[in-house]
This record gives structure tokens, C-alpha cells and sequence, in this order.
């Protein structure tokens, strides 16, 4: 019997090996850079064409290699930063499993450049497909680089997968803020198709995060500060009136390496506990120093998952900075000199003056009078009056609780009514019934109930609005045409650069909804003019939730970009569940959304509405 198994040839056993660890450009990106600063660097160049497809770079001036290593280190599990298996627990590096080169080089075609601060001269490598093309003695600078060209060439199922341009690199801004953010005494900088998006001088850990950031950062930060035997902590959360309602700007590292992990997440939602609105997230940079034996990063291949010893220990000591540093800052306020001082001044004392008590004794008074009212105290022998005067000016101190109280409570009987017979049958009485029908009802502030002929139409406020405002955003673009109201006072709105770049792509839709750009540069935009149903205070959100909502990819075709504009301004601007109508704007919505060309369903295909008929009514009551 003949057998059948077979060893795989190396390029394909690589090939395989390589997209576990590869698989976007993004991936490349990862690599490369980490390598660059485990070799020492301090001068670090991102190069990218094309969102990674046509050209990764990545150009430091690290330790470089030697003519040798510059062969080896495209072996698989070839690496110069563990020897032993012991050495996985004491790791100070980012790579150790001497994969990523060999996986690259496996799939791509790659140039490397390389010299030793020692030597004079340089070596110069090509390598395609795992096989070497040729190799040069060449004259560089100290330092390394490497340029991965045509990521995928001999897998096209691959290549074909890779997302719009825009999709990858997003991803691959992603990469770089990490490995930025983690270190920032390296000055790095980062070049997408001729234009430098980065420019990152050496720095400390805020100024870096500003730096990526960008505008406003820097004011909404608090920092964070605790040092314990199994964990050193420090880094940044957002002010908890920052947060944003998109998951944006979340970071843990652990001993400078970017990490995810939702269980600290939780640690820090769990510090904001009560300061945030219902489902914001605040932003957060956190450094987290362990000693290396007690964290376990060998359990995922791209690295950004690790395995704690002490996880629970960790949780608390995280909750627990982050509560002090928050509870700091809310002390902070009462220092704080533009505060409004009289705020802190209970009921209606804040304008009067101090004023010493006075006793006033009424000399003419008689307890054995008899022609004198009664006066409701056991108080022995003669301090009536006394009394009385302090129990007058104590009650003072509660004047507002005791109108509250009166509101709540009534006086008496003349102003509690209970529901007698009489007025129950008046409801009932024809005329009422006819002036009902023509009146609109909000209820819970949720659904607006409208009685029709045949019974009743219960609208979902929300949805319908947001049917509304879609449909009046879709017609302004498609026909390019839209109203804008000119501000008198342009707006001056801060984003990161990757946020700006979604920008100016979506510039053309945005300026047919009625935006008008006075300018964008690259840490802001200036607005002159909105599109008529936006209000100034609601610009930051609508852009904020439409760029989060984008931020995975604009769709290719106008068409679609359109309709996703349309859709997330509408969520955005629709009136909320929760939100109170009058009776007017009741009556317009309803009326809008009939005048609709698809009333029946939300632009997420939600009912907008239903009815229930005087049957489905008779229905209920038969039960
Ligand atoms: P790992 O980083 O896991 O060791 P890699 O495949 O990424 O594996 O790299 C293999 C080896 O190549 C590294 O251990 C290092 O010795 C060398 N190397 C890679 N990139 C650089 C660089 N930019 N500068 C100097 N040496 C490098
Ligand atoms: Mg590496």
C-alpha cells in the first residue's frame, strides 16, 4: 500500500503560516514597525502607497544587521531576541517568535537595506516569495529598511479580500497610533501617498497623545497615577463630560505593548460608574507595567491579547485610580474661582446679607389673658413669645421645603378633588368624544396616538422623525441643491487626522446636505454655513457619530455614501424616545411623515407606525 501523506513544500508551508500572521497590510504595518523598535530606534518612517497594497516602508535607524542576519532573519523561527523556552516569560521585546519576516516574505516581494553602526558598508537583499532575487554589498545609512511591495501577489484569493482602500488604512492608522502611543520617545513619522498625515517629535505620553489626537485633547484629559507591587499604572482618561457616544480613542498597553482586553475594559467603565450618559464611552490611554513572568503574551498569534496571573488584583487597582482621578477632578470645581459662588448656597439665602439674631420680647404679653389665641407650646412660664420668634425665624431656614411641601400636599380639602361620579360621566358625554377625535396625544413621550376614523395610529416619535429627516437629506443631495443656513460665526471643530482625512472624502455628499467648508487643514475644519434642519450645538455630534459610523469604510459608490449619510444624520438629528412634543410638532411629524414616499418603515427598517382598529380594540375587550 503505497502512503499518502506528504510533507509540504517550504514556500507553501510558509505560505499557510503567513496569513495567520498577515492579514491585511495593516499586519506588515505591525510587524514592521515593532521590529524597528525593538532594534533601538529612535527615528521611525512609515511609508505607505495605496493603503498598504502597492508599498509598506517601514525606515529606522536602529542597530541594523549584520550580512548574515540580514539572510537569516527571513528563516522561519529565526529571531535574535529568545534563546530558551524560559526566556518566553522574562520578554522585554515585541517580537519573539521570528515569524513575521518569513511570513512576509513568503507573500510579498520585500527590500531590505540594512547597516550596522560599525560597519562601512551595508547589505542590500531582495527576496520574493520566499526566494531570494539578489543580494548586494551597497553604501547606507545606520539603521534598516524594509519595503514590502505587492502584499498577496501569488495568493490572489487574498489580495482579493482585502478591503477598499479606505477600510485598510484605517487599520493601518490604528497600527501606527499603537506602537506611537506606546512609545513615545521615538519620533516617528508616517507618509501616505506623498503627504505626511504624521509628523511625531520625541515626547512624553500626553504630549504624544495630543500630538495624535490632536485639538482639544489635551483639555479633556485627567491623569492617572498608582504604584503597587504587582502592577505600576499610569496614563490618561477622558473628563467624563468628553465622552463620546463612538468607541474611539480606547488604549490599554501592558509593558508598551498595545493590548485588548474587555475585561479591563470593564475595570474602567466600572470606575465611571454614574458619571457617564447612558451608553457614552469615555477615552482612556492606560499604561499598565507588570514584571514579565506574570503575564503570558504567547496565547495569540498577532499579540494584542495577553494572559494575566493576578486578573481580579488587576481589576481592582484599575478601578480604583481611575475613581480617585475622577473623583479628584470632580473636587477640583469647588476651587475652581469662575465658579458661580452662590451655587453652593442653600435655598434663598444666597442674597441676603448675614444678620445677628435678635430676641424680641413682648412685654405686653399675658399667659392668663384670655382673649388671646391659644398658643401651641408646653413651654412652663413666660418665654412664650421667645419661643415663638425662634420657632419662626428656624422655619425660615426651610422656607422652600415647605412651599414644596405644600405643593405636594395641598392645603386641604379644597384643593384635593376626588374623581366623583359626576365627572366620570361627564368624559363620557358626545361632545367630548367628537373634540377627542381630532386631537393628537403624546404618551410616554415615546409614541404620538392620533384617532382615526377607523380607530387609532400610534406613531414611534423617534422612528418617524428619523424617516423624515432621512428622505429631506436624500433629496437635498440627490438633487444637489440643499438649503444651508450661513453662520454668522464660523465653527471651528478640532478632529484627528485619520477623522479628517474621512472628511474631505466625504466633503462632496456633506456640502449637498447644506454644509458649507470655509476651510480644512490638517487639525481642523472650519463651517460657515449648515444644512437647514442642523443646529449649531448639534454639528459636533452629527459629524462625530457620522465618522464613527464610516470609520470601517466609506461605501464606493456615491449612491451608497449618499444613503449612509443620509441615514446616520438622521439617527442622529431625530428627536429621541424621551423627548417631550407639543402638540404642533406632534401634528407636523405626523403630517411629515405621511407626506414620506416610504412612511411605513424607518431608514433602518423599523414600523414607523401602527393602528389599531376600533375591531382590534372590541377584540381585547371581548377577552
Ligand atoms: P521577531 O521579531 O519575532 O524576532 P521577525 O521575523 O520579526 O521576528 O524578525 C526576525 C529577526 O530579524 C529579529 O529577531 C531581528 O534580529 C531581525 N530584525 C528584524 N527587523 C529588524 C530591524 N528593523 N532592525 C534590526 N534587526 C531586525
Ligand atoms: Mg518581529
Amino acid at each position: 500500500m503505497s502512503s499518502i501523506i506528504q510533507l509540504l513544500p517550504d514556500h507553501v508551508a510558509n505560505q499557510i503560516a503567513a496569513g495567520e500572521v498577515v492579514q491585511r497590510p495593516a499586519s506588515v504595518v505591525k510587524e514592521l514597525l515593532e521590529n524597528a523598535v525593538d532594534a533601538g530606534a529612535t527615528d521611525i518612517k512609515l511609508i505607505i502607497k495605496d493603503a498598504g497594497k502597492t508599498l509598506v516602508q517601514v525606515i529606522d535607524n536602529g542597530k541594523g544587521m549584520s550580512v548574515t542576519d540580514a539572510r537569516l532573519c527571513f528563516a522561519r523561527h529565526a529571531t535574535s531576541k529568545i534563546r530558551l523556552a524560559e526566556d518566553l516569560f522574562a520578554l522585554h521585546t515585541k517580537g519573539f517568535r521570528g515569524e513575521a519576516l518569513a511570513s512576509i516574505a513568503a507573500i510579498a516581494h520585500v527590500e531590505l537595506k540594512t547597516k550596522q553602526d560599525q560597519e562601512e558598508l551595508g547589505t542590500h537583499l531582495i527576496i520574493e516569495g520566499s526566494k531570494f532575487v539578489s543580494q548586494d554589498v551597497a553604501v547606507l545609512p545606520k539603521g534598516t529598511s524594509f519595503s514590502v511591495k505587492n502584499l498577496f501577489f501569488n495568493i490572489p484569493a487574498r489580495r482579493n479580500f482585502l478591503k477598499s482602500d479606505t477600510v485598510e488604512h484605517r487599520h493601518i492608522v490604528d497600527e501606527f497610533q499603537r506602537v506611537a502611543l506606546a512609545h513615545p520617545n521615538i519620533h516617528f513619522s508616517y507618509y501616505h501617498n506623498g503627504s505626511d498625515l504624521f509628523n511625531l517629535p520625541q515626547s512624553n505620553f500626553r504630549q504624544r497623545i495630543v500630538n495624535i489626537f490632536a485639538g482639544k485633547t489635551n483639555e479633556k484629559l485627567v491623569p492617572i497615577q498608582e504604584t503597587t507591587e504587582i502592577v505600576g499604572i499610569q496614563g490618561f482618561v477622558s473628563k467624563p463630560e468628553f465622552a463620546k457616544k463612538s468607541k474611539g480613542e480606547q488604549f490599554f498597553f501592558v509593558n508598551n505593548r498595545f493590548i485588548k482586553s474587555p475585561y479591563l475594559h470593564h475595570a474602567v467603565m466600572a470606575a465611571y460608574e454614574g458619571l457617564l450618559k447612558d451608553g457614552s464611552q469615555p477615552s482612556y490611554f492606560i499604561y499598565l507595567d507588570v514584571p514579565p513572568n506574570t503575564i503570558d503574551i504567547n496565547i495569540h498569534p498577532t499579540k494584542t491579547e495577553i494572559k494575566f496571573d493576578d486578573e481580579s488584583a488587576l481589576y481592582a487597582i484599575l478601578r480604583s485610580a481611575i475613581k480617585h482621578s475622577l473623583g479628584q477632578f470632580n473636587v477640583a470645581p469647588i476651587l475652581d474661582f469662575e465658579r458661580d459662588s452662590s451655587l453652593d448656597t442653600p435655598y434663598s439665602y444666597k442674597d441676603q446679607e448675614g444678620s445677628f439674631p435678635t430676641i424680641q420680647i413682648d412685654t405686653a404679653f399675658n399667659p392668663f389673658a384670655t382673649d388671646e389665641k391659644p398658643v401651641r407650646f408646653s413651654g412652663g412660664s413666660g418665654g412664650g413669645s421667645y419661643k415663638k420668634e425662634e420657632t419662626a425665624s428656624w422655619e425660615g431656614l426651610y422656607t422652600g421645603l415647605k412651599q414644596e411641601a405644600e405643593m405636594v400636599f395641598g392645603t386641604t380639602e379644597e384643593d384635593i378633588q376626588f374623581e366623583t361620579e359626576e365627572v366620570t360621566s361627564r368624559l363620557f358625554e358626545e361632545h367630548e368624544v367628537e373634540k377627542a377625535e381630532s386631537k393628537i396625544y403624546q404618551i410616554h413621550k415615546k409614541y404620538i396616538v392620533n384617532p382615526i376614523k377607523s380607530g387609532m395610529l400610534i406613531v414611534d416619535q423617534n422612528r418617524a422623525h428619523q424617516r423624515v429627516l432621512y428622505e429631506q437629506f436624500l433629496t437635498s443631495m440627490t438633487v444637489h441643491q440643499a438649503a444651508s443656513q450661513q453662520l454668522l460665526f464660523p465653527l471651528n471643530l478640532y478632529f484627528s487626522s485619520a477623522e479628517l482625512e474621512l472628511i474631505s472624502e466625504l466633503k462632496p455628499s456633506l456640502v449637498n446636505t447644506g454644509f458649507v467648508f470655509e476651510e480644512t487643514n490638517d487639525e481642523h475644519v472650519i463651517i460657515s454655513g449648515l444644512p437647514v434642519n442642523i443646529s449649531e450645538s448639534d454639528v459636533s455630534k452629527v459629524l462625530e457619530e457620522l465618522l464613527n459610523e464610516l470609520q470601517h469604510g466609506i461605501p464606493e459608490n456615491s449612491f451608497s455614501q449618499n444613503d449612509s449619510i443620509a441615514k446616520s444624520m438622521a439617527k442622529s438629528l431625530a428627536v429621541k424616545t424621551g423627548a417631550y412634543l407639543t402638540e404642533k410638532e406632534q401634528e407636523n411629524l405626523i403630517n411629515g411623515l405621511f407626506a414620506c414616499k416610504d412612511p411605513n418603515v424607518s431608514p433602518f427598517q423599523k414600523p414607523t407606525f401602527i393602528t389599531l382598529s376600533v375591531e382590534d380594540l372590541d377584540k381585547k375587550f371581548a377577552l
